[in-house]
């Protein structure tokens, strides 16, 4: 059914109400010290639509730390230069979590997916020899498709990432032990952190992500065969070892990042993105994946 914008943004005002309760329930990132800092109790929401609806609420321009929300646009920028990128990724849910050692060792080196952190360094590596900047090709990526000049590298937050860092750089090693880098380990984990360290808003992001669900997008950014492939991707892997549940719950393409945020997309519909720092034991945002549970169940937002 078609809901109209103050409709949506009612919808989006009792989402974000629940949201913020179930976030109490959470714990913000302790990995990369300096996201420890951030306000808990931010929180904000946003969604466009295809019929070119806009809304906010809360903290929905603030700059947050993207994290693996960028590790979508980076894929999108790497399939653009290197359409038969998908071979190196692969796109098989992972059985064991998104930074199993373990996993990428079984597989000889070859990652599960895009999304867990092998396949991102993998995505990063490729990013940064076809164009020479990893971090500044997604960067620019985001701006542009957010409209949002404020998008930009934190690097006091990709600096604590790398002093504190494990393992991605175990990660990065097999990796490289298996002769799937084609730079040196040192600038793919530099890019890498400095990457994930990029900054947008929840309002950013739903824009940014607004290609994955208007098909008069597609040929723009890229084109129809990969958008689809991408949704079907972040359905079974967006969300780490929550994909099921998450695909049970809010039944929505979906990526999430350590840093609070998660963006979800209705091909044919909108996009929704939610921000709340506090995370559960998987990693994803308590409130954000409350809020847009909610939201998606008032708003019949679901591909199925
Ligand atoms: N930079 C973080 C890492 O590689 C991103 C993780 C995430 O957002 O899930 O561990």
């Amino acid at each position: 059914r078609e809901l109209r914008s103050d409709q949506l943004l009612e919808l989006a005002r009792r989402a974000v109400a629940l949201g913020r309760s179930a976030a109490t329930t959470g714990e913000v990132t302790t990995k990369i010290p300096r996201l420890a800092a951030v306000d808990r109790s931010a929180f904000g929401l946003a969604v466009t639509t295809v019929d070119g609806a806009e809304l906010g609420v809360g903290d929905s321009t603030a700059q947050f730390s993207l994290q693996s929300l960028t590790k979508l646009f980076a894929l999108v920028a790497l399939l653009r230069v290197e359409p038969g990128a998908w071979m190196h990724v692969g796109w098989a849910p992972t059985e064991l979590g998104y930074g199993s050692v373990t996993e990428l060792e079984r597989a000889a080196g070859r990652p599960r997916n895009p999304f867990v952190n092998a396949g991102a360094l993998i995505v990063t590596d490729r990013l940064l020899h076809h164009t020479g900047s990893a971090v500044d090709t997604v960067a620019a990526l985001i701006c542009d498709l957010s409209g949002d000049p404020a998008v930009a590298s934190d690097a006091a937050v990709s600096a604590s990432e790398a002093a504190a860092d494990h393992r991605n750089r175990a990660l990065a090693h097999v990796l490289a032990e298996h002769g799937r880098l084609l730079n040196d380990v040192d600038a793919v984990l530099a890019h890498y952190y400095a990457q994930c360290a990029i900054t947008g808003s929840a309002l950013g992001m739903a824009r940014a992500g607004r290609f994955l669900a208007d098909r008069r997008l597609h040929e723009q950014v890229l084109d129809s065969d990969n958008v689809r492939r991408i949704n079907a991707v972040l359905l079974t892997s967006g969300m780490y070892g929550a994909a099921g549940d998450i695909a049970y719950r809010v039944g929505l393409p979906a990526k999430s990042g350590v840093g609070g945020g998660v963006l979800a997309a209705l091909p044919g519909v909108g996009t929704v993105c939610a921000w709340s720092p506090p995370l559960d034991a998987e990693g994803n945002s308590v409130g954000g994946v409350a809020a847009i549970e909610e939201f998606a169940r008032t708003s019949g937002w679901s591909v199925f």
